[in-house]
């Protein structure tokens, strides 16, 4: 835990300095802690924020908790989270750009970079790289998944960091929240769903909307790849639509990296 003095119903708790920061993303994470009115003046209350470009004016170097939004994409990017890690005790890795690479890892995938940029950019000068995580440039303490992250698990993390409390994320798949939720199963319906395949934690929040899940908290504990592809299949989903969702957010990089091989074996 990070200094005691303060308690909270007996318990010791902390109330640490923390700091936001971004790269390359759409900065849709720290707008759900922007947005967070009903409960932001109780997070205020447990954390110092000394460092929030997109709420604050001020800055500040000194924080134990750096929560660190979007992906890497640049050399200059690259020294800055390097000196984020170096003066924060914590490094939260906040979003599926920051854990995965999310929508941007994308663009790695094409195999012409300098097309991609002239296609998006036209003729202007872009300085921009291959997509990297956080976890791929310094070391990562937590990651909190989701895009974007859901606002109540945020203050969880900061509520168990503050009174020295493990974390656990649900290692189960995100169609358990959505059994529970009683919403009708969208493969049902004929459309596709990685439900099964995905970590929970999101409250099934796309198919509570009828809008089949993408995978982007990334893969629940030991998934059933090969039950999920039969699942989609028998539903005459083909293998490109379900490798378009396991390569949206780059959290399943590993699964469809292996189904494209397979696939271009079995079609040379
Ligand atoms: S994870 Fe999603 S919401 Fe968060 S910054 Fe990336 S693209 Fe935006
Ligand atoms: S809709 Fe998706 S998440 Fe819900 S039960 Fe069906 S497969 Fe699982
Ligand atoms: S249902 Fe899937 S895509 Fe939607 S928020 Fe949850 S994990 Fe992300």
């Amino acid at each position: 835990m990070l200094n005691s003095g303060r308690t909270y119903l007996g318990v010791p708790v902390s109330r640490p300095k923390v700091g936001f920061f971004d790269f390359s993303s759409c900065e849709g994470c720290q707008l759900q802690m922007v947005n967070n009115e009903s409960t932001l003046l109780d997070f205020l209350a447990l954390v110092q924020i000394v460092n929030f470009r997109e709420a604050m004016t001020g800055e500040s170097d000194d924080y134990d908790i750096a929560f660190v939004e979007g992906s890497i994409t640049r050399p200059d990017e690259v020294d800055r989270l390097q000196a984020i890690r170096s003066r924060a005790k914590v490094l939260v890795a906040l979003g599926s750009c920051a854990c995965f690479g999310g929508v941007n890892q994308l663009k790695n995938r094409f195999r012409d970079l300098p097309w991609v940029k002239e296609t998006v950019y036209g003729g202007a000068a872009v300085e921009t790289d291959v997509v990297r995580p956080l976890h791929d440039v310094v070391t990562v303490d937590l990651m909190i998944y989701g895009c974007p992250v859901r606002k109540e698990e945020v203050e969880k993390v900061v509520t168990n960091i503050a009174i020295g409390k493990e974390i656990a994320y649900p290692k189960y798949p995100v169609c358990m929240e959505c059994k529970a939720n009683e919403n009708i199963c969208l493969f049902d319906l004929g459309e596709a769903c990685l439900g099964p395949v995905t970590r929970a934690g999101c409250g099934a929040w796309c198919p509570g909307s009828r809008a089949g899940c993408w995978g982007c908290r990334g893969p629940a504990d030991d998934p059933n790849m090969e039950q999920m592809k039969r699942l989609m299949q028998e539903r005459g989903i083909s293998e490109e639509m379900i490798l378009d969702r396991l390569e949206c957010f780059g959290g399943f990089c590993e699964f469809s990296d292996a189904l494209r091989a397979e696939m271009s074996k079995e079609n040379p």
